[in-house]
Formats: structure tokens, C-alpha cells, sequence
């Protein structure tokens, strides 16, 4: 057998209210993108999505809110979401993907079940104010930082395909690789008509270029996730995603976009010779 994948699932669990301008995100209230929004979902819903998370594979599981950043409430509501998906479901590595956070915040997290916390630097800094207006990549940057300081797992990873240069794509990794991040996910953008930016400027070659470059300034034992944009460019040739290194993907829905079952994206791997990780640092 090769080497083992690591699967990841992701749980929106509040979606499409957020008042940011990132043009890459359907979830900004701002460019009207037909998907869903809701406020939160309950907490038992989120458990048995949990639950089956995790009878189909997945090791990771995250739980994402829209908005720019941790509020009381919605640092609540998480907490207690870990809280209860800790006690049903065994061996889960919780993350949360919440946006914006402080020490305290993430303190928070940590004390209530949350394994590690996710958030992406999205682009290179210079390029980033480019697709944002309203916030800043310092405060990105920051963020990761704050989730290490308290012991959390770093998950930070980026978009590409957004219109950025080569030089921009090369700045992010590097800026990646200098959080030593436990995990990266690696998105390559999905156009949606709503959106500010129409049209993702990657080809498949260059998609593996930066996989490569990000194996080997993140090392050998991290974990490399090819996330959104997976089946736009590697579908029926997801092995060249993994021999250039990635080690992880993300099985099931993204955030509002539907990915491949479960089932089939397990065929798949089984079809090329891989096996599914059974433990997160085995
Ligand atoms: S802050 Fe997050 S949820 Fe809001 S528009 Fe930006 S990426 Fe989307």
C-alpha cells in the first residue's frame, strides 16, 4: 500500500452572514451568491453530522462559522459544540475555524475540547489587499500566532488562483512555513458568477508546482491538504496531488460548495493504492 491519507470534514455551522468584502467568499453578504444561510445549527444536529463524519473516515472534523471574527456568543457556542461532540465521538480532532481571535478566545476553545484552530493567510500579504478591504493579513497572521500561543494545533493554509502573481504565491508559502503550522490546506479558487474575482487564473501544473514547494518548506511530517478546488483540477488524477505530496483531503461538502460522497472519494483512494489514516499522528 502508499502512503496513508488523512480525511477531513467540515461542518458550516453558521453560514453566509458575514459583512467582510473578501471577493473570493461566497459567504459575504455583500455579493448576494445564491447558498445557503442560516443562523446556527443545533448543537445535537452538529453532533450526528459528527458522528457521521467519522464512520466515514474522517479524522479531522470542522466546525466553521462565517464572520469576520470570535464574538462572546459565538465563542460560546463553540465551546460548548466541542463540549458535546468530545463526549459522543472518540479519537476526533476538533478544529474550529472561526475567524478573528484572541489569546483569551482560544484559551477558551482549548479548555472546552478544540484540538486546533484554522485559520488561512488566503494570499500573500501584498496581494491581500487586493481581495479584502476590510480587514488585514496583519490580523491574519496575528490570529495563527494567538492559536499557538495557547497550545492549539495551527491549521493555516490559502487560497490560489485569484488573480495573484507567481511572487505572491511563493510569499504566501513562506509566510505559511513560518507559523510551522501542524496542518495546511491548500484551496484553489472556485469561481462562482457572484463573486468579485470571475475566473481562477491556476492551471493543473501550476496547482502541483505549489503542492511541491509547500511539502518541502512545511516538512515531511506535516499534513498537506489539497482542499476546495480539488475536483476542478485533479478529478480522475488525484494521484499526481498526492506523489507531489499532499497527504490529506477533504471528503464530503466544503463550505458551500458539494464535493464528491464520501463513498466515492473512499473508492478512489482504495482504486489508486492508498490507505485512509486511522490516527491523526500515527
Ligand atoms: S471574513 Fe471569512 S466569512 Fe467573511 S467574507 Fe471573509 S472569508 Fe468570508
Amino acid at each position: 500500500m502508499k502512503k496513508e491519507i488523512f480525511l477531513c470534514a467540515i461542518n458550516n455551522i453558521l453560514s453566509g452572514t458575514c459583512l467582510e468584502d473578501c471577493k473570493f467568499c461566497t459567504q459575504s453578504v455583500r455579493y448576494h451568491a445564491d447558498i445557503e444561510r442560516y443562523n446556527y445549527k443545533s448543537i445535537d444536529t452538529i453532533v450526528n453530522e459528527a458522528k457521521q463524519a467519522k464512520a466515514n473516515g474522517a479524522l479531522g472534523y470542522c466546525l466553521v462559522t462565517a464572520g469576520k471574527g470570535l464574538d462572546d456568543k459565538k465563542v460560546d457556542f463553540v465551546a460548548r459544540t466541542a463540549k458535546a461532540i468530545k463526549a459522543e465521538v472518540q479519537e476526533l480532532n476538533l478544529i474550529a475555524c472561526n475567524g478573528t481571535a484572541s489569546i483569551e478566545q482560544l484559551r477558551y476553545l482549548k479548555e472546552h475540547g478544540v484540538d486546533s484552530y484554522n485559520h488561512n493567510l488566503e494570499t500573500s500579504e501584498n496581494y491581500y489587499k487586493t481581495i479584502c478591504t476590510t480587514h488585514s493579513w496583519a490580523e491574519r497572521y496575528e490570529t495563527c500566532q494567538n492559536a499557538k500561543s495557547v497550545g492549539l494545533q495551527l491549521c493555516t493554509g490559502g487560497i490560489f488562483g485569484m488573480g495573484e502573481e507567481a511572487g505572491d504565491r511563493d510569499s504566501l508559502l513562506d509566510a505559511i512555513a513560518s507559523l510551522q503550522p501542524e496542518s495546511t490546506p491548500l484551496n484553489f479558487y472556485h469561481p462562482n458568477k457572484a463573486l468579485p474575482i470571475k475566473a481562477r487564473n491556476i492551471s493543473q501544473e501550476e496547482a502541483l508546482e505549489i503542492v511541491k514547494k509547500a511539502r518541502k518548506l512545511l516538512g515531511e511530517d506535516r499534513l498537506l491538504m489539497v482542499a476546495a478546488g480539488r475536483e476542478l483540477l485533479f478529478d480522475g488524477c488525484e494521484e499526481l496531488m498526492f506523489e507531489a505530496g499532499a497527504n490529506s483531503m477533504v471528503i464530503g461538502n466544503y463550505l458551500t460548495t458539494v464535493g464528491d460522497t464520501p463513498s466515492k472519494d473512499r473508492e478512489m483512494l482504495k482504486r489508486l493504492g492508498y490507505g485512509v489514516a486511522k490516527t491523526c499522528h500515527g
